[in-house]
């Protein structure tokens, strides 16, 4: 089965992947890891990326797709793969179908674990850290023993990081949220889009996960 991962920061994405690629034994095709092995093995379009990332350029979409195209050429692709963190933009999604048409594959789907933006807002901004010790917590996940008060030195002073705060994480995510939904739309289109509800338990989110492919 061909499938696409898709979901906010903080929706659970990565947990839901790697169940997936456990239980079905198909690769899992991250851009981070594609490019990491495209230029560890010098592929053509590895080399052609690296010359940009040393340049410390931003690499074209040519090449991105270029490396997507030959990861997906690969022989462990054969009884499927799960795409993850591609496509990010609406060209990236139709290069992504120009590339399958020209391996003669397709999506059986695109699984969009879905958890709306106030929750993530609370799960991504929740963190603070102890100013004394540097001790990390969770508002929600992990707060100290005792409310106030730093397990590890005793101390009362917190601050939260600049990447951690509200404001902050609303505003990446509603990057993400426009970013996003022109591929949504597409693959809703095409009639390939599950959309989970990413807000409960890990084993509960995994069920529907797994009942989707189950179908396939
Ligand atoms: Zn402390």
């Amino acid at each position: 089965m061909n499938l696409v991962i898709m979901g906010l920061p903080g929706a659970g994405k990565g947990t839901q992947a790697e169940r997936i690629i456990d239980a079905y034994g198909i690769p899992h095709i991250s851009t981070g890891d594609m490019f990491r092995d495209a230029m560890k093995n010098e592929t053509a379009m590895g080399l052609e990326a690296k010359s940009y990332i040393d340049k410390g350029a931003l690499v074209p979409d040519e090449v991105t797709n270029g490396i997507v195209k030959e990861r997906l050429a690969q022989p462990d692709t054969k009884s499927g793969f799960l795409l993850d963190g591609f496509p990010r933009t609406i060209d990236q999604t139709n290069a992504l179908e120009e590339i399958l048409k020209s391996l003669d594959k397709k999506i059986d789907a695109v699984i969009n674990i879905h958890v709306e933006a106030d929750i993530l807002v609370d799960r991504l901004a929740g963190r603070f850290i102890c100013r004394d010790c540097g001790a990390t917590y969770h508002k929600v996940n992990n707060k100290p023993k005792v409310e106030g008060t730093c397990d590890r030195c005793g101390g009362h002073d917190f601050y939260q990081r600049e990447d951690d705060k509200p404001e902050t994480v609303k505003n990446r995510l509603s990057v993400n949220i426009t970013g996003s939904q022109p591929i949504l739309e597409f693959y809703e289109d095409q009639k390939l889009l599950q959309t989970i509800d990413g807000n409960r338990e890990i084993d509960a989110v995994f069920a529907d996960v797994k009942s989707i492919i189950d179908s396939i």
